[in-house]
């Protein structure tokens, strides 16, 4: 067995800088372990700065944030939301709870996420069944800025609101303005695995100042005012802890460094795997588009190999690597088998196709010779 996990290269571990240790020492010095504190005030304040969003409400997790985002639009039983089929499952799960179905759309092969012309077809065709969509969520997969001119035209000419899933994108941008600030509510994960972490957790961010009082409102048990705890609707206990907003942080200040180097990551594969003709480097910015390039994600030609992703994750895996296949899509979950699907083959080859590759960015040049070397070991060179 070669595995031993200190030589083991994972898909995107956490990366911690020099100065979440001392927003957590503050917190525990300070006796300040209570879940609404400084550190939180500070973390909220920090990515109102980054992203110039008014306001935002740092929660447990992306996927609280992306519920919460869903009750303010007015998402509720019976309702129907519209949703890229090719994205994380925590982007549709919050549908469900709250007894409201996902419709899915497929993606469009420049940046993978939703097709603008499905999308308005999507609408037109669910109007026509007298099921106007309540929302629709929009996704920046693996850090992609969507087709976000076209895509914020049909939701507009609809007058259907946007929630942005930017829980991959942080950092990136469209037109120069940070993603997670295009959509009525925006939402973002600090998870283990993303660009920065908390260990665990999510921000919610809005220009609407009531639509923020009732995020924090419900993600803090809904209590009416009232010293006695009176509670006229359900609440959540969603807020992120102070002691984990102090990672936060320390984490933002690393946001602008770590967007650069995940991109120089990406760039780097892309340049020493030029000649292995097998593999395509075909996720692509839109026009104004500038991704944070959260995970190196290739595709495999079939025509030039018959080696499919999961083979090479398998050898990968013999050299101590991790890889992920991409997202498997949702139409395709047994969850969702009675949900709407417009078009899906998109997402469909996408997924049978492509490889996610390690992008953590802690990862050394040694590291990233040490993954072109095993994908060359496998996939001939021209
Ligand atoms: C990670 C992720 C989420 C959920 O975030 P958590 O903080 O893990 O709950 C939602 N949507 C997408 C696209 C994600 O990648």
């Amino acid at each position: 067995m070669r595995s031993q996990d200190y030589d083991r290269l994972y898909l995107s571990p956490p990366h911690l800088g020099r100065h979440e240790i001392n927003y957590l020492h503050k917190a525990l010095e300070d006796n300040w372990v209570a879940p609404i504190g400084p550190n939180l005030d500070g973390f909220e304040r920090d990515i109102c700065e980054f992203t110039g969003a008014r306001h935002c409400v740092a929660l447990t997790s992306g996927t609280a944030a992306i519920h919460l985002g869903l009750i303010v639009l007015g998402v509720g039983p019976g309702d129907e939301v519209l949703c890229p089929s090719f994205t994380f499952v925590a982007t549709a799960n919050p549908i469900t709870y709250l007894g409201a179905t996902p419709v899915f759309i497929d993606s469009e092969s420049t940046t993978w996420n939703i097709c603008p012309d499905l999308l308005r077809e999507a609408i037109e065709d669910r109007i026509r069944q007298g099921r106007r969509p309540k929302a629709l969520i929009l996704v920046h997969l693996y850090g992609m800025p969507a087709k976000l001119r076209e895509l914020l035209a049909v939701a507009a000419a609809y007058n259907i609101p946007v929630l942005e899933d930017a829980a991959e994108a942080l950092g990136g941008r469209y037109k120069g303005q940070p993603l997670g600030t295009f959509g009525a509510v925006g939402v973002f994960s600090f998870n283990g695995n993303k660009i920065l972490t908390t260990s665990g957790g999510g921000a919610l961010v809005t220009n609407n100042p009531e639509w923020a009082q009732q995020v924090r409102f419900l993600a803090t048990q809904a209590k009416d005012p009232a010293s006695h705890y009176q509670h006229s609707v359900t609440g959540y206990n969603y807020r992120l802890s102070n002691l984990l907003a102090g990672i936060g942080r320390g984490q933002m200040e690393l946001l602008a460094d770590r967007v650069k180097r995940r991109r120089e990551i990406y760039s780097w594969y892309q340049t020493h795997l030029a000649d292995v003709p097998a593999l395509k480097f075909v996720q692509t910015e839109p026009q104004g588009g500038h991704s944070n390039r959260w995970l190196t994600a290739v595709l495999l030609n079939p025509a030039e190999t018959s080696v499919t992703p999961e083979q090479l994750r398998l050898h990968l895996e013999t050299h101590n690597i991790e890889s992920r296949p991409l997202w498997k899509p949702l139409h395709l979950q047994p969850l969702f088998q009675d949900a709407p699907i417009y078009g899906g083959a998109v997402c469909t080859n996408l997924f049978t196709q492509g490889i996610c590759l390690p992008s953590g960015t802690a990862i050394t040049e040694q590291d990233l010779r040490r993954v072109l070397e095993a994908i060359q070991e496998i996939l001939p060179l021209a």
